[in-house]
């Protein structure tokens, strides 16, 4: 759509909601569209304000409006001898599947559908017909429970012998109409009194509990109001000729182009979503009703070329003609999102800057979700634990336990379970527990259902259609055959494949191979300014950054290395040393290993910046906690005490003076407030050895990878700096390091040294670090605790919650960047570098590179690259783009 229309187009779906601005459109485009017109959503708005009266002058408009479509169909509202039949259906601005109510075939009474049957000689569509009405008068508009009328309906099936409501006989569906008419006792015989309930319903229907409930997680402002749309009716139950159905015009799972849904033969409206019928799938209307299906296809494409969009449409055969009722963006798994914004960016329908900017990053993000591992599924089979195979409605793999009501599915969740949601089909009603899930399993329910839609909107993995399972609702089980799943019991479900398996499998990460996905990220990287690298600290993260389009990395923490199991004993053996002697005998242990590691990183990221950062942590980190220690040493003397051999006293001996040493070193290094101690660069200058070796293993390491033909680009980062006389002894030390080893090697491989800004001094004097570095990485975890003067670790579990439950904090800022205060010393850093030289390097390292908004802040605030882990870097990749085309428009 043109972007000038788009404010315009907006305002029209606000006044007319979304069904009535589509209905509208598809009639000026000269699509078939069953004549109508629409109340506004600002008439709902005053009607709901002015306590439950419809505005002055509004039935009488609605009058004349019904009027022009009498005279066009040469039909009446009420006459038996023509009768116009209509139906009066909600639709607000946002699409809100199922959430608001709808009543068809208004005008019918006893005298109208005598009239009809007199015209249309056809007593089972009239009775059918009318038994509809009843039904959904009764419950939305009188407020009666569906379950009364669905019971006449079983009744009546189960006398009958039959499975579906289209099976009963004219007569029967006479009595249950008759029944009904019992039931619902306030239904008015009088059409217009009848339009003028269902209206009024329709309005009160917005503030009703689920449609309150859904707008709330759906992110809807509560005071927009529903239009109300009165249409002719066409009738899909008109006998074998005529059919209802849905249809994307693309496949929502799997973005794959052609028509997807499902159509009924002989039903009407809602018949198709309800699950109460079998469908068939839409190729098959090629076959019944090969005209209808043509042209089905030609208004997809006509639709789609109009809204530049995939679309979700609603039709309806009368009698071998085809008509459509209704038109929306269609609702899509992140899998379809990627394909369709790719492909209609390929076919002309939208450009390539449309197509990024409409796949969102948590659309993304989902290629990065857990997947059922290979194995476990192969071995589940293999036992006969893959039980069941429904419809593939949301990607993705759940394993929880099985629950079979939307409340204990809540609460189990509540109380950190993971849940699968197993229910015959899914209702309004049942979202908050779908929410509360990991995953939904329904028995019932196609493509379109109601839990089919929920699901992929909210990105959970579903299966639906699971007709072999059969749901106790009372006994809180399902059943097949002789298996039985009670509540509790695990189940994994793969909403790719629509598989079902007992037990609880194992789950991985797939690796983004999605060719679609890849040239969206291609499109977003030609879009973008900001860099994007990541945080890795070992040769295979750096890999996998790679492969999902890192530009090289913005962090390696080097501490993580002497975690690893074989190098923790060296570390602690180098902190306990007691001469610098004997800790450079250790450091020359470990010289090596690090050495190899920075070689593997040159390796994965040949030609790209890779950021080391010198060790940050306390040392106390390495060595076991006091608490620990002092538990080892009672034990090893209450041991002792019992011991039965010498053997084993000189063991105990042995390991109770090493554990007392190290205690004593423990309490040597004790901080009381370890945070803002004697670590990062205060380390390196206290011990300069550690320096020593960490600069010598990576020039080394980058001269190994030069010699192999690579292009090592090794940046050293000093972690936080907060005065530039730390900056320069620490500069100077690696200069010199570097210097020795290029001499040495014969080569010479070019280097930054640069500093971290995360302490509030170093973004303060910035003017003066900036002079010694040749880059800065502002560590916005490190410098958002610094600033706020908190700590995160302790904030998170206590009083960091309260404040943002109760509001104290707008917004969590570890997880994105406060602009306000820690954005303002950021902004400080950015000034004074770049006044230094124009491209001087500064970039973002910190959980806050892979979160959108601050991603968005970053390039406005024109950072060189936020670095984040490598699962977030795709991520990164679109909303760099997004924010470069936010601020180009
Ligand atoms: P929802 O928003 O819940 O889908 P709709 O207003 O779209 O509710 O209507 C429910 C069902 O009734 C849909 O299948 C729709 O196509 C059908 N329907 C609505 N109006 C008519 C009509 N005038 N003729 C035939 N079918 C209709
Ligand atoms: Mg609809
Ligand atoms: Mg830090």
């Amino acid at each position: 759509m043109e972007a000038g229309l788009d404010g315009g187009w907006d305002s029209v779906r606000g006044l007319l909601g979304g069904k009535g601005a589509n209905l509208a459109e598809m009639t000026r485009l000269g699509i078939p569209v069953p004549p109508g017109f629409t109340v506004t959503t600002r008439a709902c708005l005053s009607y709901l304000d002015g306590d439950g009266r419809l505005p002055d002058g509004l039935w009488s408009q609605v009058l004349h409006a019904l009027h022009a479509i009498e005279d066009r169909l040469d039909k009446r509202f009420g006459d038996p001898a023509a009768p116009l039949l209509v139906s009066c259906r909600s639709g607000a601005k946002f699409s809100m599947p199922g959430m608001m109510d709808t009543v068809l075939n208004l005008g019918l009474n006893d005298e109208t559908a005598k009239g009809l049957v007199a015209l249309t000689g056809d007593e089972h569509f009239v009775f059918d017909s009318y038994r509809r009405l009843i039904q959904m008068f009764g419950t939305v508009v009188l407020g009666l429970r569906d379950e009364l009328f669905e019971n006449v309906l079983s009744d009546a099936r189960h006398v009958r012998g039959v499975t579906s409501d289209a099976d009963l006989s004219a007569d029967e569906l006479r009595t249950v109409v008759a029944r009904f008419r019992d039931l619902a006792a306030g239904f008015p015989t009088d059409p217009a009194e009848q339009l003028r309930m269902a209206i009024e319903a329709v309005f009160s229907s917005w503030n009703g509990r689920r449609a309150v409930d859904y707008r709330n997680a759906a992110g809807i402002a509560h005071d927009l109001g529903t239009a109300v749309n009165i249409q002719a009716m066409v009738f899909g139950n008109l006998g074998e000729h005529s059919a209802t159905g849905v249809c994307m015009t693309r496949s929502g799972a799997t973005g794959l182009p052609g028509l997807e849904g499902d159509f009924l033969v002989n039903a009407q409206g809602e018949d198709v979503v309800s699950g109460t019928r079998a469908t068939r799938p839409i190729e098959a209307l090629a076959q019944v009703m090969p005209t209808a299906y043509a042209e089905l296809q030609a208004m997809a494409a006509k639709l789609e070329a109009r809204y530049h969009e995939m679309q979700d449409i609603e039709f309806t055969v009368e009698d071998g003609r085809l008509w459509l009722l209704q038109t929306r963006d269609g609702k899509r798994t992140a899998q379809a999102a990627v394909r369709i914004a790719v492909d209609l960016a390929n076919e002309g329908l939208i450009g390539r800057a449309d197509a990024v900017r409409r796949v969102t990053p948590s659309q993304v993000d989902f290629f990065l979700h857990p997947q059922l591992a290979v194995a476990a599924r192969q071995q589940a089979a293999d036992e006969g634990r893959l039980i069941a195979t429904g419809l593939n409605v949301s990607p993705g793999a759940a394993v929880g336990v099985a629950a079979f009501d939307p409340d204990v599915a809540q609460r189990l969740a509540g109380d950190g379970r993971q849940v699968i949601l197993v229910r015959p089909e899914t209702k309004p009603d049942d979202v908050h527990g779908m929410l509360a899930a990991e995953g939904i399993l329904t028995t019932r329910g196609g493509r379109t259902s109601h839990a089919a839609l929920v699901a992929r909107q909210f990105g959970k993995p579903a299966v639906v259609g699971v007709g072999a399972l059969e749901v106790d609702l009372v006994g809180h089980r399902a059943t097949m055959g002789e298996l039985v799943i009670e509540e509790g019991d695990w189940l994994s479900l793969d909403g790719s494949t629509g598989e079902v398996y007992a037990g609880r499998l194992d789950t991985f990460v797939p690796d983004i191979s999605d060719g679609w996905l890849a040239t969206l990220l291609g499109w977003a990287d030609d879009l973008r300014t900001l860099g994007v690298r990541a945080n890795a600290d070992y040769p295979a993260d750096a890999r996998r950054a790679r492969d999902y389009g890192a530009e090289g990395i913005g962090l390696c923490r080097t501490e993580h290395m002497f975690f690893q199991s074989e190098r923790l004993p060296v570390m602690q053996r180098m902190i306990m040393s007691d001469s610098v002697t004997e800790r450079r005998d250790a450091l020359a242990e470990l010289e090596p290993l690090q050495r190899d590691d920075f070689l593997g990183l040159f390796r994965a990221m040949d030609g790209l910046p890779v950021i080391i950062r010198l060790v940050d942590p306390p040392l106390h980190e390495f060595l076991p906690t006091f608490e620990e220690l002092s538990k080892r040493i009672t034990d090893a003397k209450i041991r002792l005490s019992a011991a039965g051999s010498l053997d084993e006293v000189d063991d105990l001996l042995g390991r109770l003076r090493r554990d007392e040493d190290l205690l004593r070193q423990v309490r040597a290094l004790h901080e009381s407030n370890p945070m803002l101690g004697l670590r990062g660069v205060r380390l390196a200058i206290r011990h300069p050895e550690i320096l020593q070796m960490q600069a010598r293993a990576i020039f080394a390491a980058a001269c190994d990878a030069a010699e192999e033909g690579g292009g090592p680009r090794p940046e050293v980062m000093i972690p936080l700096t907060s005065d530039a006389g730390e900056l320069i002894r620490a500069r100077q030390v690696i200069d010199s390091e570097a210097a020795a080893v290029f001499a040495d090697r014969g080569i010479t491989v070019d280097y930054l040294v640069g500093t971290m800004v995360e302490t509030p001094r170093a973004a303060l004097t910035a003017d003066k670090l900036a002079e010694h570095a040749d880059f800065f990485s502002v560590g916005s975890n490190d410098l958002t605790q610094t600033t706020y003067a908190l700590s995160r670790d302790d904030a998170e579990t206590s009083f960091l919650i309260d404040y943002l439950r109760t509001g104290v904090y707008d917004h969590d800022p570890f997880s994105s960047l406060d602009p306000d205060g820690v954005g303002l010393l950021i902004d400080r850093a950015i000034a004074a570098a770049r006044t230094r030289e124009d491209d001087f390097e500064v970039g973002v390292c910190g959980e806050h590179g892979g979160d959108p908004a601050s991603i968005a802040w970053c390039h406005a605030h024109g950072l060189t690259y936020v670095s984040c882990s490598p699962f977030r870097v795709p991520v990164a990749r679109l909303a760099a783009a997004q924010a470069a085309l936010a601020t180009a428009s």
